[in-house]
């Protein structure tokens, strides 16, 4: 059985703007399938505006798709009452692409990483959740003397190290990354990638990762998506994949 699988997904938009009032609708997703299986990673590529984070916000329900089935352990999201949506926010997580807007400055990186442990519930009590927190800053390349520390005084790679923690304190199955490192520096983007890379080998994690830059994304990933104006136009093994000009 897939981890993943979408079935002909769809993210229809409606913009009022047509002549006479009348609505236009256009599909942002048009028609999508796909499978993933377990320890796999599935790169999505394809020019800004084409759908990437429409696709990885419905799979995620941070946005419900229009048409079309997305099935978790073969059981269909798009048809969860939000809180059993709440409670698989566990395993499918996401990592975004700005790490100054997702930490709040008032909030210690030690406390940040514990919290969604603790809205969770995960682990017996505090002191055990701060154990485990010290060993995931360990774990991506920060350290425990940061645990007091406050997100303004990292730069964009260690912050995008805090997402990646805070990410991982829920030991998720699916990972969705979208532009994780588009707003690195290339030097701290590939210290970054292999740290997905690495945490990956040690945690089994399953990542769609969607990217606009194809090297970064061939790099990534076993199996490619090329996604153009909503639909997928191409799907191949990363080493077999065209290079367009
Ligand atoms: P990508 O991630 O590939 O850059 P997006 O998924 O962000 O692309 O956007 C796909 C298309 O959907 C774009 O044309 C974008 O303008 C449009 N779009 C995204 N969100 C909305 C929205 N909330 N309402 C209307 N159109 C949207
Ligand atoms: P807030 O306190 O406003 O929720 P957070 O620091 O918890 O801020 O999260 C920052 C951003 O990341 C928010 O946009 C939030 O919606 C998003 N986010 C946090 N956790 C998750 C998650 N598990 N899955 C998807 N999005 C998340």
């Amino acid at each position: 059985q897939p981890l993943l699988e979408v079935i002909n997904v769809e993210k229809e938009y409606v913009s009022s703007a047509g002549l006479f009032g009348r609505n236009t609708t256009f599909k942002a997703v048009d028609d999508v399938s796909f499978k993933i299986y377990e320890g796999e990673t599935l790169g999505l590529v394809g020019e800004s505006g084409c759908g990437k984070s429409t696709l990885g916000n419905a799979i995620l329900q941070l946005d419900k798709a229009t048409a079309g089935k997305i099935l978790y352990r073969g059981t269909d999201l798009t048809k969860l009452s939000p809180k059993d949506i709440r409670t698989l926010r566990k395993e499918i997580q996401i990592i975004f692409q700005d790490p100054y807007s997702s930490l709040n400055p008032r909030i210690t990186v030690g406390k940040a990483i514990m919290e969604p442990m603790q809205v969770h519930k995960l682990y017996k009590n505090d002191n055990e959740r701060r154990e485990k927190v010290i060993e995931i800053l360990n774990r991506v390349g920060l350290g425990e003397e940061h645990y007091n520390r406050y997100p303004h005084e990292f730069s964009g790679g260690q912050r995008q190290r805090i997402g990646i923690a805070r990410t991982i304190a829920l030991q998720p199955k699916l990972i969705v990354c979208d532009e994780s490192v588009s707003a690195l520096d290339i030097s701290v983007q590939a210290q970054v990638l292999n740290l997905l890379n690495e945490l990956k080998e040690n945690f089994g994690f399953t990542y769609i990762f969607i990217s606009h830059d194809l090297a970064v994304v061939k790099y990534m990933s076993d199996q490619v998506l090329v996604m153009n104006k909503g639909k997928i136009e191409e799907m191949n093994e990363a080493d077999a994949l065209y290079e367009h000009p």
